[in-house]
């Protein structure tokens, strides 16, 4: 939305909470009520995937520093360089992903990017292009929006990066991944993306933005395709992202 056009239609439409429809003050995406819910990832992390140790979280320490890695990253590195993700996608980030991606909530992309600009500033520290992962042309005219590149535009604005949603696109019309295990899901977005200009990507550190980060199938296959095309790194951010039950990294 353009920032200009919004004070006057606050007066109009009042900012309301993402999660239960409460009316916010400010351009808060959540009543205070549904922020204790959400469950905000915050370190000790791994710092190749992001997920959260346990034990004390009022204790941070600078993970860059201590290059703490969790158990499934030290057997298998990930597909991408790191990963970083502003909340647990949980029972109280749900409903608010869902508003964001099929209620009509896209006025509240600033707020949500405003949350991964924090989660992933030492990945925004060191990148050179934003790219939204991107929805097939099929989609994007039902659906109206890609709710990733929403948020990657968000991000790229709170960090001042530059950001570009047409470079990396959706060859394939995949089925939706939801329903599907995590071995269904590689096979069914293999070769779903092409890199439209690789020269803009090449030697370049990429920044990989989507909403939730599930099995990680989409974005291994995202950053593979733009690696291939001569990105010197990819990292992922996303908003949310899947814990397993153990609380391992998916
Ligand atoms: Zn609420
Ligand atoms: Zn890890």
């Amino acid at each position: 939305m353009d920032q200009l056009a919004r004070p006057a239609l606050d007066l109009i439409l009042p900012p309301r909470c993402l999660r239960c429809g409460e009316v916010v003050a400010g351009d808060g995406a959540l009543c205070v009520a549904c922020f204790r819910e959400a469950t905000f990832i915050t370190p000790p992390l791994c710092h190749r995937c992001g997920v959260p140790f346990g034990g004390d979280w009022a204790e941070p320490v600078a993970e860059e520093a201590a290059g703490l890695l969790c158990a499934a990253c030290a057997r298998r590195p990930p597909p991408w360089h790191r990963a970083r993700a502003a909340l647990i996608y949980d029972d109280g980030a749900r409903p608010l992903l869902l508003a964001f991606k099929h209620g009509d909530r896209t006025d509240a992309a600033g707020a949500l990017g405003g949350w991964m600009a924090r989660a992933g500033a030492s990945l925004l520290e060191s990148a050179d292009l934003i790219i939204p992962v991107p929805l097939h042309r099929t989609r994007l005219w039902r659906r109206r929006f890609n709710q990733s590149a929403l948020l990657a535009a968000a991000v790229a604005r709170r960090a001042r990066r530059p950001w570009a949603a047409r470079l990396l696109i959706r060859a394939k019309a995949t089925p939706t991944q939801g329903g599907l295990g995590a071995a269904g899901r590689v096979e069914n977005v293999r070769g779903a993306f092409r890199l439209l200009r690789p020269e803009r990507v090449a030697g370049r550190r990429i920044l990989l933005v989507d909403d939730v980060l599930t099995t990680g199938a989409t974005l291994a296959e995202g950053a593979r395709v733009l690696r291939n095309g001569g990105a010197a790194a990819v990292d992922v951010l996303t908003l949310a992202r899947v814990m397993r039950e153990n609380g391992e990294s998916v």
